[in-house]
């Protein structure tokens, strides 16, 4: 069998470039509990990855990238209402920068968010007591301490990756994170630098079926479109190992 990971960003009102409606996540999540799905742990999609737990056949891992706090606002109570799970990778510098400039929530899209970053970063990104209040619905993992960006001071990937693991650990009691990369991006050198900062689990862009091969370092994603049909179609033909492999394969990722 295999397991499809979905990859969320934001949450908002109206749906935009990284944003699915408020209205369609809660179609999705409607549609995934009506159907029996179940959303794994992180911690249970890593012991299915290294071949130690099956998992129910219609199981799923929901994450999303960054941090924002629309998913504090919009996300997790819908996530509450049908029981339903999901794993968020956090920049820990800007979750720090939001926790110390604390500021009214702006539901802006992702153009907004991320320049509001420097000038605002807690109306924008949840702070860590946000992160601790969603961890009932949440698994909080690393998606790096800077997103390689530079609003907050540039590090090498050793240092980055050391000092997110560092902070998730301290603030929120974490002791076996998994990473994501920004944007997708990376090479040998910071794969090598993520396994030996103690990361067990690389979460990719790349598209494809997940398989209980052992292979922990290229966990593949499904960048999700906004429709119940998208979710429906993709599921199955994800979770159809032969077909899955033959259909990441034809169409371009
Ligand atoms: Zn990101």
């Amino acid at each position: 069998m295999s397991v499809s990971v979905l990859m969320y960003h934001h949450v908002l009102p109206g749906e935009g470039f990284l944003a699915i409606s408020e209205r369609q996540f809660r179609a999705q999540m409607a549609w995934l509990a009506e159907k029996g799905y179940r959303t794994l742990t992180a911690a249970q999609f890593l012991a299915f990855k290294r071949g130690e737990w099956r998992p129910p056949r219609r199981s799923v891992v929901l994450t999303f990238d960054d941090g924002w706090r629309d998913n504090h606002v919009f996300a997790a109570p819908i996530l509450r209402e049908y029981g339903l799970r999901a794993v968020l990778f956090v920049v820990t510098g800007w979750t720090e920068a939001a926790s110390a400039a604390p500021a009214a929530f702006e539901p802006l899209d992702h153009r907004g968010c991320k320049s509001r970053l420097a000038e605002a970063p807690g109306a924008v990104v949840c702070s860590w007591d946000e992160l601790a209040e969603m961890r009932d619905v949440f698994d909080i993992h690393s998606h790096t301490h800077t997103h390689r960006e530079h609003h907050f001071g540039a590090l090498s990937w050793e240092e980055d990756l050391a000092r997110s693991r560092a902070l998730i650990e301290q603030r929120l009691g974490e002791t076996a994170p998994q990473l994501c990369w920004p944007r997708g991006r990376y090479d040998e050198r910071s794969k090598a630098a993520a396994l030996a900062a103690g990361y067990r689990a690389l979460y990719t862009t790349r598209r494809g079926i997940n398989r209980p091969d052992g292979d922990t370092a290229e966990i593949r994603r499904l960048a999700v479109k906004h429709s119940t049909h998208w979710l429906a179609k993709s599921l199955f033909l994800f979770s159809n190992d032969p077909l899955g492999r033959l259909y990441a394969r034809l169409k371009p990722e």
